[in-house]
């Protein structure tokens, strides 16, 4: 008698906390307080993801200038990584293209448009965000994976699962697709919440995509599969990864040294090694040579 009906008590305290947690999420990304749209904002449709960044300047506010001067062309379906040491000012440079911040000084656009003059919401609609820490919410693996595109079927959920590696670990659950995560639910581990976070965004498909590459450490087979899955990914998409790791920045297109909020060197892994400059200094350092 008690269990049931313990269960029943689970559900309904399970269900509404499941909702403000994604409710919450929702929220978390879509107030925005500082920035609004311009009057005149115009919605985009799907962007090929041309990006440039022109005479780029930024300080949060506290008058240090964290970036000066930064030009960057990103060519559409093009994979840069940005390298650097701590504090270089790798992450503020990605944070500026989904306006998380607004540049104090020049400009970037995405195909020849200024992003200002986009709407926020069709301007994110192109960009699918990988970072380190996984948000995920009180709630279904389905919800998870679906969220950002609620009117995503069963079939399209299950393929982006398939697709960020993940349809094993389903498999695996008590109800599959349906197996309640987060604090009341099943815990999952490091490796499953990346791959769980690249479903996402095989479901979202936008043309744009930002990496934020994990600094925790996963275990190496983990790490290689989720690597192969963020690869998979970035096929045909405007990528810029923000890179800890040597497996990434040999898959990169181009390299892009960032120091003092500036680009000081930049061009293939090859080419930056065998010139005499930072790029070489720092593949040295982590590769232990
Ligand atoms: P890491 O490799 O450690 O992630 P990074 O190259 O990504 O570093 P950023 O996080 O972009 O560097 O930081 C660039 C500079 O901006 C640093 O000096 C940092 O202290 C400062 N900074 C970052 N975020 C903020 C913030 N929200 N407010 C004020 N200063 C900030």
């Amino acid at each position: 008698f008690f269990r049931p009906l313990d269960m029943i008590n689970t559900v309904i305290e399970m269900y509404p906390k499941g909702l403000a947690g994604f409710e919450r999420y929702r929220k978390f990304l879509e107030t925005e307080p500082d920035i609004a749209d311009r009057p005149g904002a115009g919605v985009v449709d799907r962007l090929k993801g041309d990006i440039v960044y022109r005479d780029v300047a930024f300080d949060y506010g506290t008058g240090r200038r964290v970036l000066s001067g930064l030009n960057l062309a990103v060519k559409a379906g093009e994979t840069v990584a940005l390298v650097g040491p701590s504090g270089a000012g790798k992450t503020t440079i990605c944070s500026l293209l989904p306006r998380f911040y607004e540049v104090s000084e020049g400009s970037i656009s995405i195909d020849g448009m200024d992003i200002r003059d986009m709407t926020m919401k069709s301007l994110r609609s192109n960009i699918g965000i990988v970072q380190q820490d996984v948000f995920l919410f009180a709630g279904t693996i389905r919800e998870n994976i679906a969220y950002g595109r609620l009117d995503a079927s069963e079939n399209e959920i299950l393929e982006a699962a398939r697709r960020a590696r993940l349809e094993s670990v389903i498999a695996a659950l008590p109800s599959g697709l349906d197996t309640v995560i987060g604090e009341r639910g099943v815990k999952l581990s490091g490796g499953q919440k990346q791959r769980l976070a690249i479903a996402r965004i095989f479901l979202k498909n936008p043309p744009i995509l930002i990496l934020d590459e994990a600094t925790s450490a996963l275990d190496t087979e983990t790490e290689r599969a989720i690597q192969q899955s963020l690869s998979d990914l970035s096929e045909g998409r405007t990528t810029l990864v923000i890179a800890h790791r040597l497996a990434t920045i040999a898959n990169a297109d181009r390299i892009l040294v960032v120091e003092d909020g500036r680009i000081v060197e930049e061009g293939n892994h090859a080419v930056l090694v065998a010139s005499d400059g930072r790029y070489r200094q720092l593949h040295a350092a982590q590769s232990g040579a």
